[in-house]
């Protein structure tokens, strides 16, 4: 629980500018978006609600999907909303609403355009031939959807989850052999040699450690609350599937496994199934190598 209360503070602490809705009646509700004005393509906005009557299934909708807001302690509530890299710039409704109708408010974020550069990666024969397997595609997909209620984790910033400079960053467009591939870079990438550890960014629940073709040696983990973390490429597995991670625990080590050009950890943070931009609000500052 001390957790729950520490991510609470922290989301206060965070949102230094809040939307409130004042309520007739006794009490106020306070609905705080961070970022509340505008939230560049693949960044996480935190929505944190303090109500005075306490509220039942409460959940937020936004583009037509609808996504839970988890109970942190009595009459407070959060979520998080990842924006996905691609999603079209402009102005776009977040409403929020419970079954016993305390919470039927909208707010309305502006998306920007992050302008983000593009990438040629030379791919060798051996990588062109390299395809996802079924299993590693039903793995991910699982990941993807893995929305759990209780948050394991401890409070962002998160140290990087390995020692070594960025050399690619979330978001670039990527092209195979200059020709446009289609993808975007889902993660980031953080160069460091063979068998430096891969530490676990904050606690949480192993969902897969396996090897796979496509991604190599692979660990997923849910942090709990929609936030799942992903490490690929890895020379070695330290952890097994279902297993409890700590925060700034080794779970592998760094490797080239996969489609890979030379060893790095391809490191991934998501939200709700969608990738967002880890090094926004999610982690101190690293070196760039790029
Ligand atoms: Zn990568």
């Amino acid at each position: 629980m001390k957790k729950v209360y520490a991510l609470a503070a922290f989301l206060l602490v965070l949102l230094k500018i809040s939307v409130c809705f004042a309520e007739e009646g006794a009490g106020f509700k306070e609905i705080t978006l961070k970022p509340f004005d505008e939230v560049k393509q693949g960044q996480t906005i935190f929505i944190n609600i303090k109500t005075p009557e306490p509220l039942e299934d409460p959940v937020f909708k936004f583009k037509n999907k609808k996504y839970r807001l988890f109970n942190l302690k009595e009459n407070e509530y959060t979520g998080l909303l990842g924006i996905n890299v691609l999603e079209k710039p402009g102005t776009y409704k977040i409403s929020m609403k419970d079954k016993t109708g305390n919470l039927n408010d909208r707010a309305f974020i502006k998306i920007i355009k992050n302008d983000l550069p593009s990438q040629n990666i030379k791919v060798t024969k051996q990588m062109a031939g390299l395809t996802a397997s079924k299993r590693e595609l039903s793995r991910i997909k699982k990941m993807k959807g893995t929305v759990t209620n209780t948050f394991l984790g401890a409070l962002p910033p998160y140290d990087s989850p390995a020692e070594g400079c960025v050399n690619s960053i979330f978001g670039l467009k990527r092209y195979y052999n200059g020709k446009f591939s289609g993808n975007y870079h889902k993660g980031i990438d953080i160069k460091a040699d063979e068998g430096v550890p891969v530490r676990a960014i904050t606690g949480g629940k192993v969902i897969f450690a396996e090897q796979f073709r496509l991604h190599g040696g692979s660990v997923a983990v849910d942090h709990g609350q929609g936030l799942v973390s992903l490490y690929i490429h890895l020379s070695k597995i330290d952890v097994t599937t279902g297993k409890q991670v700590a925060s700034g625990q080794k779970i592998g080590e760094v490797g080239k496994t996969g489609f890979a050009t030379g060893p790095h950890l391809h490191w991934g943070l998501y939200i709700n199934g969608t990738p967002v931009d880890p090094m926004i609000d999610w982690i101190k500052p690293v070196k760039i190598c790029m």
